[in-house]
């Protein structure tokens, strides 16, 4: 049983992501894990990738039809190569489902999503009902494909491997879907889903400027990312890409401050990981304490500041 990992990268870097899809596929196959770095020009990812702990193939699939992650191209090329594998392993992130549910359909297999363990090659574990419940499902497909809840496996080293790197022609792509463009948020500070710090603001800031004039000094404090709930995504105080939770990211940071965040189920579906999670808000029967190691019942607008000035004189 040899299972596919699908890389994530941008030419150069490997996503972090890769590394806990990694160890998720070393606990499915009891043989070799491949990795498939898909893009044009992307030596330098490829390299990278042949030297994660316990990768034993890198297949370099190159050509100006993957260059842009288009899901039908990349789809295309592990679908030209899915019948040697047993598995084949996505994170659950944007990319990842993206992808992953074309390969499933063009196989005609169940995908299995989400894992967060796995119990035997064919028996996993993964969340449902935001959570609250741990399903365990088997699959009977012969080819099992599998997206990743990163938080819940370790990062393989990034170091320590030296795979053999095979080289293949990319597929030629669609005729059908062409890329048109892509907007990035760029940020200095961490991408939520690898931080080890998050402040995270919900509707009780009130307003964009309170994310930036209140909560960014602390996160600049900490080195933290900064997140959101859906409620202030929707109300417009922070962009769509700090959003936590079911719907948003899944997150697994060591410290988690949520300011002004109620703790609704579907927010906590996307925190359970973290390792302390302190709660500041004005409610003292705000849900958010259930879940929280650390609770103030305080206002976010003095005690934050408070917390800033603390923390600079420490
Ligand atoms: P509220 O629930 O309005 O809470 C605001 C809190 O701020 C209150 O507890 C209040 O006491 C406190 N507060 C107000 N002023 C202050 C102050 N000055 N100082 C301190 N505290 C103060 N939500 C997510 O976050 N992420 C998701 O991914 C997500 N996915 C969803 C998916 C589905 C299918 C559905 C139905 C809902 C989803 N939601 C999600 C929405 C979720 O149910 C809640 O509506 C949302 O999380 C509430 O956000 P909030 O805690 O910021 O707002």
């Amino acid at each position: 049983m040899t299972a596919l990992v699908i890389a994530e990268h941008d030419g150069a870097t490997v996503k972090a992501a890769t590394l806990h899809v990694v160890t998720a596929a070393l606990a499915c196959a009891s043989g070799d894990v491949h990795v498939l770095v898909a893009g044009e020009s992307a030596a330098e990812a490829a390299g990278s990738v042949a030297r994660i702990a316990g990768v034993a193939r890198v297949i370099a699939a190159d050509g100006p039809s993957l260059a842009d992650n288009l899901a039908e191209n990349l789809g295309a090329q592990i679908l030209a190569m899915a019948q040697g594998y047993s598995h084949i392993l996505f994170a659950a992130s944007a990319h990842g489902k993206n992808v992953a549910p074309r390969v499933a359909a063009k196989l005609d297999v169940a995908q299995v999503s989400e894992i967060t363990q796995v119990i035997a090659p064919d028996i996993f574990e993964r969340p449902i009902y935001a959570g609250n419940v741990i399903a365990t499902v088997q699959s009977s497909d012969a080819i099992k494909v599998i997206t990743v809840r990163t938080s819940s496996f370790v990062a393989a080293a990034a170091s320590g491997g030296s795979a053999e790197v095979q080289h293949v022609e990319g597929v030629s792509g669609t005729t059908r879907t062409t890329f048109v463009g892509r907007e990035e948020s760029k940020s200095e500070r961490p991408e939520l889903t690898a931080a080890q710090v998050i402040v995270a603001g919900g509707r009780g800031l009130g307003s964009a400027g309170h994310f930036m004039d209140v909560l960014a000094p602390l996160a600049d404090t900490l080195h933290a990312g900064l997140g959101a709930s859906l409620a202030a995504v929707e109300e417009g105080f922070a962009p769509n890409d700090w959003q936590v939770g079911q719907s948003g990211k899944i997150v697994a940071p060591q410290l988690y401050i949520a300011c002004g965040i109620s703790g609704a189920v579907q927010h906590l579906a996307g925190i359970r990981d973290a390792k302390v999670i302190v709660a500041i808000n004005s409610d003292e029967e705000a849900p958010i304490f259930a879940l929280a190691d650390y609770g103030l019942v305080a206002d976010l607008f003095i005690a934050v500041p408070e917390l800033v000035a603390a923390l600079e004189a420490a």
